[in-house]
């Protein structure tokens, strides 16, 4: 990407939390248009309120988050999903009585206007798995499938920014592959993503750059050569021996 644009996200400084807790102490990260990034860190490090951050579920207590040159710390979640910022949560939150078509069909209100949203019917084209379950309900679904389910519809709901929340989590090693594909075809249609991950495997493989975290701060960033070849970041903040 160009060097010298402004990035697409830009968290800056950002203190949240919940209530009297501060959880996330001076953070800033950015994503560039196009990028996969990944912030990586263990349990509880605050990868779940950064990215509730950035959607506007939470609003930060003091620095700003900016989308495409504008200041979107104050909007709430449904303003922040309407200028192209979707969040696909760890819990995936599919609705189980309706079909993976009806699922697809309540995300398509629109979108963002730079966004190149897809229709339902390309969506299941592009998603093989849920092509063959369309009339399937949604609880009928694996969890992988109910991963690509919830990615499909941020894309279906004309998202340009997908904010994917542990996407991995608890899947069989093979459907975790089917995953990461999924994440690729989605960059290569230009969508940018960031990737909140305990799995730094998972990380390495997909990601542009690398924000580790730990106890709500940033302590490394680097791109994937970089971290990858960084025994004491692995060691110490991710818990991955050489
Ligand atoms: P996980 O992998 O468990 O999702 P995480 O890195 O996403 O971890 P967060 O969910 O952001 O971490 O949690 C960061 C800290 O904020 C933790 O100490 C957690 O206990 C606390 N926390 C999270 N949600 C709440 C909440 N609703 N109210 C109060 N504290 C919370």
């Amino acid at each position: 990407m160009n060097g010298s644009a402004d990035p697409l996200l830009a968290v800056d400084s950002v203190h949240a939390g919940y209530g009297e807790t501060t959880v996330l102490h001076d953070l800033s990260l950015s994503v560039d248009e196009g990028e996969i990034v990944s912030l990586v860190g263990r349990n509880g490090a605050g990868k779940t309120t950064t990215l509730r951050t950035i959607m506007g579920i939470l609003e930060p207590t003091s620095g700003r988050v900016v989308y495409r040159g504008d200041d979107v710390s104050g909007l709430d979640a449904t303003r922040t999903a309407a200028r192209g910022i979707a969040l696909v949560p760890e819990e995936r939150r599919i609705f189980p009585e309706l079909t993976v078509k009806e699922n697809l069909e309540l995300a398509d209100h629109g979108g963002a206007p730079e966004a190149d949203s897809l229709s339902v019917g390309e969506a299941l084209e592009m998603f093989e798995n849920l092509r063959e379950r369309a009339g399937n309900a949604g609880s009928s679904l694996s969890g992988g499938e109910q991963q690509m389910l919830a990615i499909a519809r941020a894309l279906v709901g004309g998202a340009d920014l997908v904010l994917l929340d542990e996407p991995t989590e608890g899947l069989a090693p093979y459907i975790v592959q089917d995953v990461m594909d999924i994440v690729e075809r989605l960059n290569d249609r230009g969508i940018t993503v960031l990737l909140v991950e305990q799995n730094v495997h998972v990380c390495l493989e997909l990601a542009d750059r690398n924000y580790v975290i730990n106890q709500g701060e940033i302590v490394y960033e680097g791109t994937s050569a970089e971290l990858e070849a960084d025994d004491e970041v692995l060691d110490r903040y991710l818990g991955v021996t050489a």
